[in-house]
């Protein structure tokens, strides 16, 4: 992702706000490449925080609703004060509204503020998205990297946050990095007791015969907002979906998989392990197509 172009400081509205319909001068512009924040900010000290980021296409923000609510579901999991929806969105609009042609990204992020402070700190950014033409069309390879918990640590210790989308990425880089040296170009996270999880930065889709399957959301991982809309494309074609419990053995049997997620969309995975896997490559540009459309 290139340099934010645009920066937008919020005042986080109470959520019980019904009666305002215009959030206009709880909006700050600011110049996104000059210092903004306290050096006191628990975002940039603790990562205490959540984000979001929403692909944008010719200027349409994808799927906004899907990211506010996560974002609602991200800030009650880290019991931070309940986003103003409305506020939100009218946010995005505005960030949207920045984006040139082509595809961008926009990040919500949602801070614990500072310490003792009064309120929340929230803001949003825009920037060009990176360039994923090579992963799309000719996909990407993987090593599964183990997470270092069991598929029980979510629903045992709910103080992990494993289904929040925090700013605490660190791990999730790490993973990648690990990757990388692998000679991979990313990562799928499985459990101690074998069970697959998701991948850094995006979720697992993986394809038997006419069957799509991703992993449960089971408070493990992050529900991907792009996975729940390939899904919705999926199920119109007339193909089957499915949550489930994938076994890491299941990764051998599969016909073809995809690591999706907002801004690099759907990359075929080419191997697993250094198992090669076959990509369907008009099928992919299929997939991508539709989430280059735009959606709401
Ligand atoms: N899982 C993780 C850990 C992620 O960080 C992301 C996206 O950043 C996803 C899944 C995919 O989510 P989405 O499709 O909403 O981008």
């Amino acid at each position: 992702m290139a340099a934010a172009r645009f920066a937008l400081l919020i005042t986080p509205a109470e959520s019980t706000d019904e009666e305002r319909a215009d959030f206009s001068d709880s909006f700050r512009r600011i110049d996104p490449g000059a210092p903004a924040l306290s050096v006191g900010e628990l975002s940039t000290q603790r990562g205490d925080g959540i984000f979001e980021s929403i692909g944008v296409v010719d200027g349409h923000a994808q799927e906004v609703e899907a990211h506010v609510q996560r974002l609602a579901h991200s800030a009650a999991l880290c019991e931070l004060p309940e986003p103003h929806r409305e506020q939100w969105r009218q946010a995005v609009a505005i960030a949207a509204a920045e984006c040139g042609p082509g595809e961008w990204v926009i990040k919500l992020i949602l801070s614990r503020g500072v310490d003792h402070g009064p309120a929340p700190t929230a803001w949003v950014t825009a920037a060009p998205a990176g360039d994923f033409a090579a992963a799309r069309a000719d996909g990407i390879r993987v090593v599964t990297l183990d997470r270092g918990y069991d598929s029980g640590a979510a629903e045992r210790s709910p103080w992990l946050l494993l289904g929040a989308k925090t700013l605490s990425y660190a791990v999730n880089m790490a993973a990648l990095r690990e990757a990388h040296r692998r000679g991979a170009d990313d990562a799928i996270f499985v459990t101690t007791d074998g069970v697959v999880l998701e991948a850094p930065t995006a979720s697992l889709i993986l394809r038997f015969g006419d069957r799509f399957v991703t992993p449960a959301p089971h408070g493990g991982i992050l529900q991907g907002t792009t996975q729940i809309s390939l899904f919705a494309h999926l199920e119109e074609q007339g193909f089957t979906t499915e949550y489930a419990t994938v076994p890491t053995a299941d990764l051998a049997t599969a016909d073809q998989a995809w690591l999706v997620s907002s801004v690099r969309l759907a990359a075929p995975i080419a191997a697993i392990d250094d198992a090669p896997l076959a990509i369907d490559h008009a099928f992919t540009d299929g997939l991508n197509a539709y989430l280059l459309s735009a959606r709401d």
